[in-house]
């Protein structure tokens, strides 16, 4: 699997650069680039009475983008905004499932955002589960009733922080099948 980690609107290049490792790591027969472009977040996806972005309508462009890159075959977007989708109060992230586009927003995986100090280490580690988590949902997997596995459902910053950015066995095997099947 080729990954291309894409920036939407203004992102650190220094969690870009570490998603590319982690993103790299967990994957077996996956390289991941950082793409020399981003796209701008559109201030069309903005609700202005929630104050946060449609996670669905940057997804779409996530999806535009992706089609067009055929130098890999999955795209993550990443942004800096939170996102929602309706029903639920935000998102950490969203994907098609099965599908080349992947999106996560990294606005609520900083401490800060809970009243915590300041903890880079665990924001980047945060981010790298979501992130691991929204590229597997383009290979087609589901959540997972592990806590553990990287595919649990994270309802909530803890549901995070408890999983890993690893696989369950069951999980892992079905992954590293529809990656094969990729090439
Ligand atoms: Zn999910
Ligand atoms: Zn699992």
């Amino acid at each position: 699997m080729k990954i291309g980690v894409l920036p939407i609107g203004r992102v650190d290049h220094a969690v870009l650069l570490r998603l590319k490792g982690g993103l790299t790591r967990v994957f077996p027969d996956t390289s991941c680039v950082v793409v020399d472009e981003k796209i701008p977040l559109s201030e069309t996806a903005f609700n202005k009475e929630r104050k946060q972005h449609r996670s669905h309508a940057i997804l779409g462009e996530v999806q535009g983008y992706a089609v067009k890159k055929t130098s890999v075959n999955r795209v993550l977007g990443v942004v800096d905004t939170d996102t929602f989708v309706p029903g639920l109060n935000f998102v950490f992230g969203e994907a098609a499932c099965p599908g080349k586009a992947a999106l996560i927003s990294l606005w609520r995986l900083r401490p800060e955002s809970y009243g915590e100090s300041f903890n880079m280490e665990l924001f980047l580690e945060r981010a790298v589960k979501e992130a691991v988590h929204e590229v597997v949902h383009t290979l087609g997997l589901r959540h997972c009733s592990h806590p553990s596995c990287v595919m649990h459902f994270s309802n909530s910053i803890s549901d995070t922080d408890i999983k890993q950015s690893l696989f369950c066995d069951a999980c892992y095997l079905h992954a590293k099948i529809s990656i094969h099947k990729l090439r």
